[in-house]
């Protein structure tokens, strides 16, 4: 099959968000995003992909505004009845959206693959732009607390509200899995490889951790990245509690510490140009830009930046 010539790394919201411009300077049949897996898990039985959907829901343009999650104008019926039977119905899920995950979940239970039903899905809702789960086998984060419990992802993350009391994160199952088919012939075959503004530790690390993706980066070390962190904190979620547990310097600069063997250039906001220098002294080239996406016109710029500046570092 022909290699598209843009491929993203990509978490959920930030990464929709950007992936929202992307699509308006690069046809979208010439780009591949690798998803990250790690928030995976079963609601109520079915089999929930939060990245893969969010990016789905956005690139059909069917995304909840307000939130950046789920379908726009969908009702929560199913769920308020559910919770007759199970008090603990914490993870909202809309009547529409139940129904992509009804169908992921036989298509898993008929015997095809995560990247089958991906595809399946993005077909469904029309996309040109071709989703990769960075694998198909279970690849779960873990987190675990101050106080020794474990919990998974989205457990720490809506469950409980992402205390600050975060002790390790847990990549092991991402650490056995095996690259999803094509994902590394996609990073190999890439013009431009691009890392949208995502959380670096629980969506970039987590595609990172799966075997052979950080070497096929690190092989060709000419990503540019965008940072999601705007005046040292994360614009949605966890990454700044995150970065601290792992003892990373919560701002654009940890954040290029953490992807100095891949990336050679690196957009940060422009309230952060005073850590140009810094970042540069990793060996990484540095654009300021206005990187909040209020709105798909700022989304479209910060893609086009990222887009030129790939081709001026190549
Ligand atoms: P999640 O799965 O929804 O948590 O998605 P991501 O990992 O893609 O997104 C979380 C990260 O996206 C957070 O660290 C946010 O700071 C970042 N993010 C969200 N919106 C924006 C934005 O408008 N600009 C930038 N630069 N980062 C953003
Ligand atoms: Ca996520």
């Amino acid at each position: 099959m022909k290699r598209r010539p843009v491929v993203a790394l990509a978490g959920g919201v930030g990464a929709a968000r950007f992936l929202r411009g992307l699509v308006q300077v690069v046809r979208p049949s010439d780009l591949t995003v690798i998803v990250n897996t790690g928030d995976d898990r079963d609601f109520y039985g079915l089999r929930v992909c939060p990245d893969l959907d969010t990016i789905t829901y956005t690139l059909a343009n069917r995304v909840r505004r307000d939130v950046g999650w789920g379908i726009e104008g969908d009702s929560f019926q199913t769920l308020a009845a559910l919770r007759r039977f199970e008090r603990e119905a914490w993870f909202q899920l809309g009547d529409q959206d139940l129904a992509t995950h009804i169908h992921r979940t036989r298509r898993l239970q008929q015997g095809a693959s995560l990247a089958e039903v991906t595809a399946e899905i993005a077909r469904a809702f029309e996309l040109e732009v071709e989703l990769l789960p960075m694998t198909c086998d279970p690849a779960a984060t873990a987190i675990e607390r101050e106080d020794g419990s474990r919990a998974d992802f989205e457990e720490y993350l809506v469950r409980d509200g992402a205390p600050d009391d975060v002790r390790t994160i847990d990549l092991s199952q991402a650490r056995c899995a095996t690259p999803g088919p094509a994902v590394l012939e996609a990073i190999q075959a890439a013009e431009s490889l691009l890392v949208c503004p995502s959380n670096p530790l629980v969506s970039i690390g987590t595609i990172l951790a799966v075997p052979g993706i950080q070497q096929a980066v690190d092989l060709r070390r000419d990503a540019v990245a965008v940072s999601p962190l705007i005046g040292g904190r994360p614009v949605k979620g966890p990454a700044d509690r995150l970065m601290r547990a792992v003892q990373v310097e919560v701002s654009s600069y940890g954040v290029a510490t953490l992807y100095r063997s891949f990336v050679r250039g690196l957009i940060i906001d422009d309230v952060d140009a005073a850590l140009t220098e810094r970042i540069e002294q990793l060996g990484i080239a540095v654009r300021t830009r206005p990187t909040l996406m209020k709105d798909s016109n700022v989304s479209r710029d910060l893609a086009a930046s990222a887009m030129e500046f790939a081709k001026e570092l190549c």
